[in-house]
């Protein structure tokens, strides 16, 4: 048997981020502005972002270095492990090379620290006090939470209130790293009392939480607000995932066909991908697979246009693939991946055709996280069980085709917190949720009209 975890020694980390923007064929177009409809200029953002982000928004330098305070609280979990899928390979019978890369190894049992140690860094080097932000699963929320420590940052998470109650130890972790947590829609903001009004029953969702930690941010100017997904700079913290897996790939004597993620904001496909999708823009042959819900189906039924990032339209308009800003996804277990849109950087990737997607049932999905489980060991989290799901059904094309095809996914994290999603599947009350065609339809009907 070959190697089944390849390792990186600490002096073989990445000290830079890698900036897809510098190599895209084609750039995304501007944020605008939500109240002028015009192109936001970075004093747009400075209420509620240091500048050194926005910098890191805007830049199109390929590569950006890593502050040493960031690689030494990097260092203790990183590099992360690349593990060989003998078990899995050997279970389905396939030809191929199954690998994944391994998140779950950070103190929030996801890739998020990845971006919340250096956003709390640039925050607390420009004298942020306190970080109001939001949190679906509790995945971001844990994340930002664990790295305000580091720096004396305060945390104020508005928590998508479904999660809130499906998922009490991502709050408790939480409150343990010394965040405060609220389950979202609260009367706290006027975003917030105005979803309330209209359903007080709502299970909320991240675009109203998001517009409730933006109101937060805007209106206190002790407060900034931070984002776990989505945005441009996201994406760039997370590119340490791919280089490193580069190099372990190097090692492992193999380089991937195929590249799978599952995909919410898009954050974890984008760290893993977008050092290899160099490679795939220098013609090298790749495929890139994001994986998304059939219940919250953003890439594969959604548009790709103008539209807000959260529900009450504070944020700038992005262009990105989505279903409207007043979407509100069923309830599914896969939390963080109930997100209305999509990643501006992964949608002009997926539109100019080097991203696919794809999107199951989490019937299915589960299915594939317990085959997962019973061989590979690690349980998995709800949202990276899309991209498991996905590669399985990859390896079984290749067993069919007779084909030795090399499969890498994402195990963007771990499920030790979901263990009621797993109750739940275990004991057969897991539903699919129904695609909400003529929700998704209303809500596109209600997008802003941006005149050309
Ligand atoms: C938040 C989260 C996701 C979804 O977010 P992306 O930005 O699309 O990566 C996926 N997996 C896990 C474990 C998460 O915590």
């Amino acid at each position: 048997m070959s190697q089944t975890k390849i390792v990186l020694q600490e002096k073989e980390m990445p000290r830079q981020w890698y900036n897809i923007m510098a190599d895209m064929p084609k750039l995304p177009a501007p944020p605008l502005h939500p109240g002028t409809l015009k192109p936001c200029g970075p004093n747009d953002l400075k209420p509620i972002f240091p500048m050194s982000l926005i910098e890191q928004e805007v830049t199109a330098r390929r590569w950006i270095d890593i502050p040493d305070e960031v690689n030494n609280i990097y260092k203790l979990w990183r590099p992360s492990p690349l593990y060989r899928a003998h078990r899995l390979e050997a279970a389905l019978k396939t030809p191929a090379r199954i690998y994944y890369k391994y998140e779950g190894v950070s103190p929030a049992g996801s890739h998020k620290p990845n971006t919340s140690v250096p956003q709390a860094y640039y925050n607390s080097k420009a004298g942020i006090k306190r970080i109001a932000t939001e949190t679906g699963a509790g995945q971001w929320g844990s994340a930002l939470a664990l790295a305000g420590n580091f720096f004396g940052i305060e945390i104020n998470v508005y928590m998508v209130k479904v999660s809130y109650h499906q998922k009490p130890y991502r709050r408790i972790a939480m409150e343990t790293w010394g965040a405060k947590v609220h389950a979202s829609p609260t009367n706290l903001t006027e975003s917030g009392r105005k979803v309330l009004a209209a359903d007080p029953d709502s299970p909320g969702s991240l675009g109203i939480a998001i517009s409730e930690a933006v109101e937060e941010a805007a209106s206190r100017p002790d407060t900034n607000y931070a984002l776990g997904s989505v945005l441009n700079h996201v994406c760039l913290h997370q590119t340490i995932i791919g280089q490193e897996c580069k190099k372990q790939m190097e090692l492992a004597g193999d380089y991937p066909d195929i590249i799978i993620g599952c995909s919410g904001g898009g954050s974890n496909l984008a760290g893993l991908s977008f050092p290899f999708l160099l490679d795939k823009i220098n013609g090298r042959e790749l495929r890139v697979v994001a994986v998304e819900p059939s219940s919250c189906p953003t890439l594969t039924k959604g548009e790709f246009r103008y539209d807000f990032g959260d529900l009450a339209g504070y944020t700038p308009l992005m262009m990105m693939y989505t279903l409207g800003h007043d979407f509100v996804p069923p309830g599914i277990h896969a939390g963080g991946l109930r997100y209305h849109g999509e990643s501006p950087l992964v949608s002009q990737l997926h539109h100019d055709g080097l991203i696919e997607a794809s999107a199951y049932q989490q019937t299915e999905v589960f299915e594939a996280a317990l085959q997962f489980a019973r061989t590979e060991a690690i349980i998995p989290a709800p949202e990276s069980a899309h991209a498991i799901k996905s590669a399985i059904d990859e390896a079984l094309k290749a067993k069919e085709e007779g084909k030795e095809k090399v499969i890498l996914f994402s195990l963007s994290g771990h499920g030790n917190f979901d263990m009621q999603a797993y109750a739940d599947y275990l004991g057969g009350k897991l539903k699919d949720a129904e695609y909400p065609e003529e929700k998704i339809k209303e809500a596109l009907s209600r997008l802003p009209r941006i005149p050309a």
